[in-house]
């Protein structure tokens, strides 16, 4: 079957499209210009190019903007959607953040009800953003938790990224509920995501949100003070939210669910001495080795075990996830 994989330059599309390739699915991926579209397909190995192949669209919260895309021979049976922004600094929440994430995400929807009728269901990437309430943590979280964001605190740029999540998962379930398309969805919730960056990226420059934290220890930045993990305490590795939008893709009871896809709790102690025990060459760029652990004591737990379930993944852990991220940041930045 061919899948329409949505923002394929990012960090997360880059594993999926390796999981989807490996899995046997033909991909076309989207990207904003033909240069990342061309960089995409000389990242994949030689013999899956054939089976790669892009499509350039701008603005994914311009209305209709997909509708072409699904004129595709043979036809689109699979669409992941991963495309959002995720980056800190945000001038205009909503135009940065709100317009792309929920009309990215409606206006992709509408345009497979109307134009792709071979589609049989989407899986979309929304985020622990979408689930967690950090001004009242549950003990447990779990796929029944909602963040309960709203449009107007997104309005605050601290929240527009949180608010992007909460309302594009709402209006992805809303269509459904509404329009009663001939696909089903399924979410994936994955929390705060490490592992090896995308081999498309031209420079560190580049490097997407949810990695800096383990760049910025490497390059010395946490030295002296760390930098706070709060509200996100859990961590998990890139290559198993890959496989879990695969999962979700091709098991047939994942329809209609959402998935906390979670590793495990993480803190930067624990980052630190990872790092410090595996490259003593960085030592002197690390944190002190004798703070004390800033993961807090009574912090909330998660329950994943639907996606081990349903969905049959296994989760790395810290170790091999912070690890493997380290050797690809300093293989992009050529030692650092
Ligand atoms: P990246 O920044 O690496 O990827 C984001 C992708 O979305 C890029 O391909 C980017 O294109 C595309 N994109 C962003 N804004 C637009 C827009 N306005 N129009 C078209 N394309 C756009 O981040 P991640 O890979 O981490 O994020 C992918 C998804 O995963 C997002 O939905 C994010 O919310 C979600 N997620 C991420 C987590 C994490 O910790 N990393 C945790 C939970 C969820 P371009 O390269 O051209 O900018």
């Amino acid at each position: 079957g061919k899948v329409l994989l949505t923002g394929g330059s990012g960090f997360i599309a880059s594993h999926v499209l390796d999981a989807l390739l490996d899995d046997g699915f033909e991909v076309i991926v989207s990207a904003r210009s033909d240069e990342k579209g061309q960089r995409i397909i000389g990242s994949v190995q030689p013999s899956q190019q054939k089976k790669t192949s892009y499509v350039v669209v701008k603005d994914i919260a311009r209305d209709g903007i997909f509708d072409a895309v699904f004129q595709s021979d043979p036809p689109i049976k699979y669409v992941v959607h991963t495309a959002s922004p995720y980056y800190l600094g945000a001038q205009d929440p909503v135009k940065e953040f709100l317009d792309p994430a929920i009309k990215g995400t409606t206006g992709l929807l509408k345009s497979i009800k109307e134009h792709a009728p071979g589609v049989k269901r989407v899986v979309i990437t929304s985020s622990s953003a979408a689930i967690l309430n950090p001004d009242s943590h549950a003990k447990v979280y779990d796929e029944t938790c909602w963040a309960p964001t709203t449009w107007e605190d997104g309005m605050d740029p601290k929240q527009a990224y949180k608010a992007s999540k909460v309302l594009s998962e709402r209006a992805a379930w809303a269509f459904i509920e509404e329009e009663r398309p001939n696909f089903d969805l399924a979410t994936i919730n994955n929390t705060y995501t490490f592992g090896p960056i995308q081999r498309n990226l031209p420079s560190l420059d580049a490097l997407n949100t949810s990695n800096h934290r383990i760049r910025d220890m490497v390059q010395g930045k946490m030295k002296d003070a760390l930098a706070p993990t709060a509200p996100v305490f859990t961590f998990v590795d890139v290559r198993d939210v890959a496989l879990a939008h695969v999962r979700a893709l091709t098991v047939p009871r994942a329809g209609g669910n959402r998935f906390y896809v979670v590793g495990g709790h993480f803190s930067n102690k624990r980052i630190a001495d990872i790092i410090r025990s595996r490259y003593p060459q960085l030592s002197a760029s690390l944190p002190p080795a004798e703070l004390d652990d800033d993961l807090p004591g009574d912090v909330y737990g998660f329950d994943n075990r639907k996606t081990r379930e349903v969905l049959g993944l296994e989760y790395r852990g810290l170790e091999e996830s912070v690890v493997d991220t380290v050797d690809s940041i300093l293989k992009l930045g050529q030692g650092l």
